[in-house]
């Protein structure tokens, strides 16, 4: 049975009248509604049919709309649903039941997971498949593909990685993946050049989409040409001072002469050595070659992350709001960090804070594709009420309003080479967000939030608020 004859039925079945008329022609419209979406702009005064998870037309408003629900949309703007580019989803297991709500409730329909153990992600990513679950759409990577040494190997820090000594280890870790089912694969920190290529060739046979840190053993330059998508500017800073050679070879002599650290502790000491001093001698001629090989490559700054010296969640009221509808025993612990920061706000250190910022700024004036993403829930970045922030960061670095918004839904759609996500028209998938108040007047307003449509089911304000607790 096609759909109309399902809902003609259906409409029979209750008692209507059998007049055609009378039938419901779609599922849900949202009326008289200013569209905005980042290929088209603004429209205004439109009615967005709905129906199952399709947009089926974006029409002038007028008549009355045939629609089984009419949401009205007076003085509302209607967005695309919205991306949040960098998540961990079983990063804090207290979090992980209540991360799908929390997502939908701050209008964030999809996500992309950049690292997690197949065993713990896959359960993640099952139940949040279910047919009829309440769930935003979920791409993943698995573990995070690293080298001989391993950053995050569950000794202090959680287990995320699996390490690839070899050209061999690459190759059957990616056929593994790769028959797990997984969105993209994720390159970490400490993989051999030689092994950073095996995994590159071995995604590219098996059409996965790239993302990356730039690992310590190669050049910014060199790395983004080869992936999709790369996170954090991790290590772009080394790249970009004025004798990127030299801070390589030192890196190198560190690897060889191994006194037999961790991962993570021969990580952290590497920053130690060279973040700073790289950032301080910035070089623009030198960046300037960096930037050139970016020209395709998602940069997904993670700005609230990474300028959280300058801007702290916690300067931030919207924030205590927010941790306070997530389930009790996180609202409790963040509130109390975030009330003992206003206490005693702690000076940090603001160079790689305001280097990250003139970065994105820089890139976005060049025509880099910039990506939002939050780390979630790394670094007390809440679910959900997190992406709102990067979008401000976003635009504090220079992005327009629109362009925030394109990081956020056209970005991300492409990284994973879907069609029929990102846009506000016919044959797009049923993800929107309802706002209250105009997003590109003030990029805040997407936190104002009258309703979310997820996979084509409207939540309305009252559903939402009950979500992630
Ligand atoms: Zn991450």
């Amino acid at each position: 049975m096609g759909g109309f004859a399902r809902l003609a039925a259906a409409a029979a079945a209750v008692g209507f009248s059998a007049c055609a008329a009378d039938v419901p022609l779609v599922d849900l419209a949202i009326e008289n509604v200013t569209v905005i979406d980042a290929e088209n702009g603004a429209r205004t005064a439109r009615t967005v049919l709905v129906r199952g998870d399709t947009i089926i037309d974006v029409v002038a408003a007028g008549d009355a709309p045939n629609a089984e629900q009419v949401v009205d949309g007076t003085g509302r703007y209607l967005i695309p649903g919205l991306w949040d580019m960098h998540v961990h989803t079983t990063y804090d297991p207290a979090l992980t039941p209540a991360m799908p709500g929390l997502f939908l409730r701050w209008g964030i329909t999809s996500v992309r997971d950049t690292g997690g153990l197949l065993d713990r992600v896959l359960p993640v990513v099952e139940a949040w498949r279910a047919e009829g679950a309440t769930a935003p759409r979920i791409f993943f990577a698995g573990p995070l593909l690293d080298g001989a040494k391993v950053v995050y190997d569950g000794n202090g820090r959680p287990e995320i990685c699996t390490g690839n000594a070899t050209v061999e280890d690459a190759r059957a870790q990616v056929a593994e993946l790769d028959a797990a089912g997984v969105d993209f694969i994720k390159i970490y920190e400490m993989v051999s050049p030689e092994v950073f290529d095996a995994l590159v060739l071995a995604g590219e046979e098996r059409g996965l989409p790239i993302d990356a840190h730039v690992p310590l053993s190669m050049r910014a330059r060199d790395v983004a040409p080869r992936v999709n998508s790369m996170e954090h500017l991790r290590n772009v800073e080394l790249d970009c001072s004025a004798n990127p050679a030299a801070l390589l070879a030192a890196r190198e002599r560190e690897f060889v002469r191994d006194p037999g650290e961790a991962g993570g502790d021969l990580r952290t000491r590497l920053q130690g050595l060279q973040r700073v001093p790289a950032v301080l001698a910035y070089d623009a001629r030198e960046c300037e070659q960096v930037f050139a090989t970016m020209a395709s490559t998602i940069q997904v700054p993670t700005l609230r992350l990474n300028s959280f010296a300058l801007h702290p969640a916690f300067v931030d009221d919207g924030w205590f709001d927010a941790v306070a509808g997530a389930p009790a025993p996180i609202a409790e612990s963040w509130d109390a960090a975030g009330r003992a920061w206003r206490a005693d706000p702690q000076q940090q250190d603001t160079i790689f804070a305001g280097w990250s910022l003139r970065m994105v700024g820089e890139m976005h004036a060049r025509g880099i594709p910039i990506g939002a993403g939050t780390d979630t829930p790394i670094n007390y970045s809440l679910p959900g009420y997190a992406l709102h922030t990067e979008l401000e960061m976003l635009v504090r670095a220079g992005l327009a309003p629109l362009d925030a918004i394109r990081a956020a839904t056209i970005r991300p759609a492409e990284f994973f080479g879907v069609q029929e996500m990102g846009r506000i028209e016919p044959g797009m998938r049923a993800d929107l967000v309802l706002l209250d108040a105009d997003p590109l007047a003030d990029i805040r307003n997407t936190r104002r939030i009258a309703g979310v449509v997820t996979k084509g089911r409207m939540l309305a304000p009252e559903a939402l608020e009950q979500l992630g607790r």
